[in-house]
């Protein structure tokens, strides 16, 4: 294992930059929120670590990239941040999440609460949920895993003729999995930064899919023509467990990052850093460091200590998004907890955090 440690110099340089300007508007916010930014630089912090790379197929060390510091996300002219005509997350659903209506209902609620936390200040929707056939997309089954895929393209293009006037981005979620061309096994998600469009599959992220026991396998008398989809009625969905909900926050918050111009961090530890495969994305965390902190607060404008409450709140929140419809009849008033154990540790990290602020 590789400790990628920068110096206290290198980190600083990457938060506050050498730009008169950018170093002035530092020295402007709170003195709470300087405190915990300048964690970055403490080589005692507990709260952010530096990045360890654990094998060569690392995203940082099979892909090498430029580094985006401060200064350079700043300048960038091609970034979209939100402004009061666009201000608006969409989410829509395609297919169903869940192997209930209820349990589908309930998750993309889950997520909605999530990402409204995690982007503090802007507002999250969700569009009525779509059949995958209303999206006229090609569709498959992987030779290999023998799993239906949709294709992520034609998705990404019923998207951007969906999106609303008002909406910063609009970001498709799905359980089935996604193939990006013919020749591809498959994709996690795939996104159009310049459209603000995105399309994110969490088949994958359930606990049996790489198990011999998966149960989305299409037997061969199943299978039907490239235009039926009656075969998506009644397809298999993993179940809703807090691992399966930690890793969808997770990739859509990521991937909403990447439209709001952020990319991805060799700082520290960091929930932007890139991921290669799905051990290593679980091992990102579901923090923001202080560099890419300091670019969403930018692009954004929120306290982030309200913002870290928020997300507290979140966690504690176990129960049902209140702000959602009301269950249209007594009979869907099941009352399913928010699976967030996997959101513990996270939980005692924002709490430290919002320490340091309110020192
Ligand atoms: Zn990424
Ligand atoms: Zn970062």
């Amino acid at each position: 294992m590789q400790v990628l440690q920068h110096s206290e110099h290198t980190l600083k340089k990457a938060l506050i930059s050498k730009n008169p300007v950018l170093m002035s508007q530092y020295e402007k916010l709170d003195a709470g929120e300087r405190r915990l930014m300048n964690e970055a630089f403490q080589p005692s912090s507990d709260l952010f670590e530096p990045i360890t790379v654990h094998s060569k197929s690392d995203w940082i060390t099979s892909h090498p990239e430029d580094p985006q510091d401060f200064e350079q996300f700043f300048t960038d002219h091609n970034r979209k941040a939100p402004c009061p005509e666009k201000h608006i997350i969409y989410m829509q659903s395609i297919g169903s999440l869940g192997n209930t209506r209820v349990i589908s209902e309930e998750y993309i609620k889950w997520l909605k609460g999530y990402c409204e936390a995690f982007f503090y200040g802007l507002t999250v929707k969700f569009l009525e949920p779509v059949s995958v056939s209303a999206t006229k997309c090609s569709f498959r089954v992987n030779e290999h895993t023998q799993n239906l895929q949709i294709h992520a393209g034609h998705i990404l293009a019923f998207l951007k003729k969906k999106k609303p006037k008002d909406a910063f981005c609009i970001v498709g979620i799905t359980m089935i999995d996604l193939y990006p061309r013919d020749s591809w096994n498959f994709v996690f998600g795939q996104a159009s930064l310049t459209d603000g469009v995105g399309i994110f599959s969490f088949a994958r992220y359930g606990k049996d899919f790489y198990s011999s026991r998966y149960e989305g396998k299409v037997k061969k008398a199943q299978r039907t023509s490239s235009s039926d989809y009656s075969i998506f009625d009644n397809y298999y969905n993993p179940e809703v467990t807090s691992i399966l909900l930690r890793r969808s926050c997770k990739t859509l918050t990521h991937e909403i990052g990447h439209i709001f111009g952020l990319r991805h961090c060799q700082w520290l530890a960091c929930l932007m850093q890139g991921s290669n495969h799905l051990e290593e994305s679980d091992r990102r965390p579901l923090h923001l460091c202080p560099i890419c902190l300091r670019k969403l607060q930018c692009a954004i404008g929120f306290s982030i200590v309200e913002r870290y409450k928020a997300l507290l709140r979140w966690i504690d929140d176990e129960s049902n998004d209140t702000s959602g419809a009301a269950p249209k009849n007594s009979s869907d008033q099941v009352n399913l907890k928010k699976p967030v154990e996997a959101f513990k540790d996270w939980r005692e990290w924002i709490i430290k955090c919002i320490a340091v602020l309110e020192k």
